[in-house]
């Protein structure tokens, strides 16, 4: 992973809401929920090699890009932080950081990037959403048909070493109902925010 370079400028310094989570475990879905639920707050995109999956949308879901474009990328110094996970790259620019029009940030990165970006941007508030069982997380890898069993097994594996990060995290919320987990992440939100109102 690149060493950050620094702390992304803002004027209103946005609040930061860093959510991690091994692959599976439903994130996705849960962010989805949060962000229309909480006004003035903006997820934040981020930039991967990966390809887009079906019902992904470029500029919505990621910022799709090649192997030479992401180099670039790294080169001019346009990510706050960036990390490979399961063989593909995936980083967080300081524009979009940026972009945020004085709300507050939800990103959702690997527990790389959490590291990354609590060292580097203080007030950051860090939550990790974990699956009831770890078998959980196989059923839902295998059961959305969506990776090769190749990619499942190589999921799996990098969520045998995310798990145990979960305890370097502000809060860690056990995703066994969706409705349940979105509310706990908006009701961190929202605490967050009476905690250090504007
Ligand atoms: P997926 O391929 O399933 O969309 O994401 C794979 C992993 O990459 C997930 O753990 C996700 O949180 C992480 N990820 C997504 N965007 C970023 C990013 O900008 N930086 C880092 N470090 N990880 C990211």
């Amino acid at each position: 992973m690149s060493a950050p370079a620094g702390s992304p400028s803002s004027a209103a310094k946005p609040r930061l809401f860093v959510v991690s989570g091994p692959s599976g475990v439903g994130k996705s879905t849960v962010l989805r929920r949060v962000v229309p639920r909480v006004p003035g707050l903006s997820f934040v995109v981020s930039h991967t090699t990966r390809k887009r999956r079906e019902g992904e949308e470029d500029g919505r879901d990621y910022h799709f890009v090649s192997e030479a474009e992401f180099d670039a990328l790294v080169a001019a110094g346009a990510f706050v932080e960036w990390a490979r996970v399961h063989d593909h790259r995936y980083g967080t620019s300081r524009r979009s950081l940026e972009a945020s029009a004085g709300g507050d940030l939800l990103i959702e990165v690997d527990v790389q990037g959490a590291r990354a970006l609590r060292d580097d941007i203080s007030g950051a508030v860090s939550i990790f959403i974990a699956p009831p069982e770890f078998a959980d997380l196989r059923d839902r890898l295998t059961g959305r048909g969506r990776e090769s069993e190749e990619e499942v097994r190589r999921r799996l594996r990098t969520a045998e070493n995310e798990m145990p990060r979960a305890g370097d995290y502000d809060h860690r919320i056990v995703n066994d109902d969706l409705d349940a987990t979105v509310r706990a992440i908006v009701a961190v939100i929202e605490e967050a925010r009476e905690a250090a109102p504007d």
